[in-house]
Formats: structure tokens, C-alpha cells, sequence
């Protein structure tokens, strides 16, 4: 920008002094050339005059000059010999063969000549005219004004120059006042986000919204970031936490039964039997981790038409022995397809399915209900309070660790979720304690509901 407003300055500069130059040469074009119509035309005359004249030259040459001072009037011989000057001691001066107005009068023209005279020092304007066989007449008269000219328009020049330095100075400085504040401006959004000003050169506000649009971005994403690293620590700490507390009890029943004081049989079958359960949670917390990483690296889902009812089928079967311990009744209401992956409709029905028997009651009752888009896993277990509805689905929630009998990990739900966000579902809840539950997920793609019902 800096480099810019130089380049403006120098052409500015370089314009004014252009336009200078040109006026003054236009001033004195037309002033020279009214006076050298006038020289020409005294020339005319005073040649016509000599012709007759009965003075000695010296006394002519001194007349005709004072018929309009300060002319100066000189007759010479084509060698150059000055004969008489009106101005001077002839004696004294130099041979004028060379001058250019003398050489065109020698050639029979009417020489004309414009130039500085270092003798009387000033621009002085020359018209020569042969007389007479080998005399030449010449006329000479100052113009002083183009000294005054230049001298005037010198000053004038360096006057405007220092003024338009002054003025273009102090407009960068305004100009790049202007700019440092509108890069406190940029560097405000960078940090804060919010709505662009406006710009102080309309040119620069597409960059200014550009720049907000960007910052705004910039600091959505770093939200996201921050989230999702808060998340994994979380996530981190919680899975920890989850395989410290069976492998503390499994150290501490090992080392019972190392040390010998698990004196009776019944004491050491009880180690074995802690130990082995233990270890099933820790298996149980790996699994699920591993599936919830799986499903969050997996690509987008292959989808295709899911009959869920034969789906809901093939959980059930799955989940018969769980359900045949309780005394469970587990059974399909409806039919439905819906475009998903059948493989993370599976997931999801035996994530919910799995948990209402879990959290079911002795001698109750699972049913997998289809209806319209949506899909619900109805039980009339222990039922959830109120307060936990809206964390149920965060990693690694449970909402009383006594009530799952050491089996949960608290990321089945999340796994629900991530599952049905991938298929383009939301899951909801609706709990009573001591009532039951139901789960729901909702696809957004129409569903093809037949209404029927069908036992398990
Ligand atoms: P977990 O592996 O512990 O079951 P989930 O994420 O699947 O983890 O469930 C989170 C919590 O929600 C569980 O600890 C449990 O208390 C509660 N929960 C889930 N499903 C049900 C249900 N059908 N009935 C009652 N409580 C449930």
C-alpha cells in the first residue's frame, strides 16, 4: 500500500511539473511571437529608411534604434565586420559571422534567431536582412521577459512542489492512520469473531467480509475442536476409570488367593467366580469401546431397504437366553422398512433390546413396536427418573451403577446414537420409574408400514 501511495505521490509530482513546462512554453511562444512580428516589421521599415539615409551609419544605426528602445540595431559586412552599433564601441567588438540570423541573410533570407546573450545578459531576439551588396542590417531586442518567466515560474513551481508535498503527506499519514485501525479492526475479528466493520476503502470491504466470514469459521471450528478434545479426555478418563475398578478387584482376589488366605473351598471358589466376572466387565467396556470407535471411523453407511421386522427377529433370537433368564417376554408389533444399514439397524435394536432386558422386570415384557418412520423398544422394567432422561446418551452415563448388576458400561446408548445420526435417525426416551421405558428412533426416509403384528 505504501508503495502504492509513493507511485501516486510521483505521478502527482511528475503531472504538475509537466503541466508547468507546458504553460510556460505556451506563454512564451505567444509572447516571443508577437514581438518577433514586430522586429520583422521594424526590420521591414528601418531597411527601407537606410536606403535613403544621408547620415554616417554609426549616427543611422543610434536613429533607428531610438525609434523603439531598447532595440539595438547593428550594420555589418557579409565577413562579419560590424560597421555600426547603436549600443557600443564598434572597435571593441567581435566579428559577427556564424550568428545564425546573419548566415540566412547572407543566404537572401530574413534571418531570425532567438537566443541568450551572455554580453547583456538576457534572451535576446535577432532578425538580419542584407541592405546592400555585401552590408547586412540586424536588429536586436531583449526579451526579459522570459528570464522573469522562468524566474516567476521557478519560484511557482517550487512553491507547488512543497505544497503538494505537504498535502500528499499528510494525507498517507491520515490514509495509513486509517489502515493500522482497520487492521486492529481485522485482528479484533480474528480473536473475537462478530459482524465486520466498514471497510475505510470501499475495495477492501469484500476482504473485511471475507475475513469475518473466515474468523467466524475459524472460531466454529475451534469450538468444535476444543469439544471434541474435552470429549476424548473425557473419554479417556472414563474408560480408565471403567477397566481400574475390575482390575483393582481382580488384583486384590488374586492376591487373596496367592497369599493363601482363602482358607475354605467355598472362599476360593468365591475369588474364582469375582475374578472371572470382573473380567467379563473389562471384556464387556473393551467391546464397546472398540465398537464405538468403529463406528466413529466408519465411512458412510451402505443403505439399502431394511425389513426391520425380520431385523427385530434375528435380535430376538440373539437375545433369547438373557430374556429366558428374567422370564422375559419379548415379541414384534408391525412392519416397517426403512432405507438404512441393515447391519447398524441390527446394532441398534440389540444396544435398546439388551438393555430392556437388563433393566426389565422378573416375568415382563419387550416389545419391539414399528410404527409409520419409527421404531420403539417398549419394556416395563425399573423405568428412569426424570432428571437422567437428558444425559442417558453421553459416553460412559449411568444412571445407578447398582441397578445394572455389574454389566453396563454406560456407552450402549451413545453407540445408539452415533448409529442412528450415521442413518440419518434421532433417538428419543420416554421413562416412568418404576413403569418401564421406551426407546425410539425415528428415520427420516418414509417408512413402508404394513400394521401387521407378528409374535417372537
Ligand atoms: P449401560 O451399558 O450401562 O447399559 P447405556 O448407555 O446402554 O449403558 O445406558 C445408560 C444408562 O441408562 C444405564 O446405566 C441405565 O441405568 C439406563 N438405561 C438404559 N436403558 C434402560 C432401560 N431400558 N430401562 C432403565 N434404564 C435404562
Amino acid at each position: 500500500m505504501k508503495r502504492r501511495l509513493f507511485r501516486i505521490y510521483v505521478t502527482a509530482v511528475a503531472l504538475t511539473a509537466l503541466m508547468a513546462f507546458l504553460s510556460l512554453a505556451l506563454l512564451i511562444f505567444f509572447r516571443v511571437d508577437d514581438q518577433r512580428e514586430a522586429l520583422l516589421s521594424a526590420l521591414e521599415s528601418a531597411s527601407a529608411w537606410t536606403i535613403d539615409a544621408h547620415d554616417d551609419l554609426q549616427t543611422h544605426a543610434r536613429r533607428i534604434a531610438e525609434v523603439s528602445p531598447p532595440l539595438r540595431v547593428t550594420f555589418m559586412l557579409d565577413s562579419g565586420l560590424v560597421l555600426a552599433d547603436s549600443a557600443g564601441d564598434v572597435l571593441a567588438m567581435d566579428d559577427h559571422f556564424g550568428r545564425p540570423e546573419v548566415e540566412a541573410a547572407l543566404r537572401g533570407e530574413i534571418g531570425e534567431s532567438l537566443r541568450f546573450s551572455s554580453t547583456q545578459n538576457v534572451y535576446m531576439l535577432y532578425a538580419a536582412k542584407q541592405i546592400a551588396p555585401h552590408v547586412i542590417l540586424r536588429l536586436a531586442y531583449p526579451i526579459e521577459m522570459i528570464t522573469h518567466a522562468l524566474i516567476t515560474y521557478g519560484i511557482g513551481i517550487a512553491l507547488l512542489f512543497v505544497a503538494l508535498q505537504i498535502i500528499l503527506r499528510r494525507s498517507m499519514r491520515r490514509m495509513s492512520e486509517l489502515l493500522v485501525a482497520q487492521m486492529d479492526d481485522v485482528r479484533v475479528l480474528l480473536e473475537d469473531g462478530g459482524e465486520p466493520k466498514e471497510a475505510v476503502f470501499p475495495e477492501l470491504q469484500p476482504a473485511l467480509d471475507n475475513i469475518a466470514y473466515r474468523a467466524r469459521r475459524l472460531n466454529s471450528d475451534m469450538e468444535e475442536i476444543t469439544r471434541t478434545l474435552k470429549l476424548r479426555n473425557n473419554f479417556v478418563a472414563n474408560a480408565s476409570h471403567e477397566l481400574r475398578s475390575p482390575l483393582t478387584s481382580i488384583m486384590g482376589f488374586a492376591e487373596m488367593l496367592d497369599e493363601g488366605l482363602a482358607d475354605t473351598p467355598e472362599e476360593r471358589e468365591l475369588c474364582v467366580k469375582t475374578i472371572r466376572s470382573e473380567c467379563e466387565r473389562m471384556l464387556g467396556v473393551v467391546e464397546d469401546v472398540l465398537q464405538l470407535s468403529r463406528t466413529e471411523r466408519q465411512g458412510p453407511p451402505s443403505i439399502e431397504d431394511v425389513d426391520v421386522a425380520a431385523v427385530a427377529g434375528e435380535v430376538i433370537r440373539a437375545l433369547e437366553p438373557q430374556a429366558a433368564r428374567k422370564d422375559i417376554d419379548m415379541y414384534i408389533k408391525g412392519a416397517m422398512t426403512v432405507r438404512a444399514c441393515e447391519k447398524d439397524v441390527w446394532e441398534i435394536l440389540h444396544n435398546l433390546a439388551g438393555n430392556a432386558i437388563r433393566y426389565g422386570r422378573q416375568g415382563g415384557m419387550v416389545c419391539i413396536d414399528l410404527d409409520g418412520s419409527t421404531i420403539s423398544v417398549v419394556d416395563d422394567g425399573i423405568g428412569i427418573a426424570e432428571e437422567h432422561l437428558p444425559h442417558l446418551f453421553e459416553q460412559f452415563y449411568r444412571v445407578d451403577q447398582s441397578r445394572d448388576n455389574g454389566g453396563g458400561t454406560g456407552l450402549g446408548l451413545s453407540i445408539v446414537r452415533t448409529l442412528a445420526e450415521r442413518n440419518g435417525a434421532r433417538v428419543d426416551v420416554a421413562s416412568t420409574p418404576g413403569t418401564g421405558s421406551t426407546f425410539s428412533v425415528t428415520f427420516d426416509q418414509p417408512a413402508d408400514e404394513t400394521g401387521k403384528e407378528a409374535g417372537a
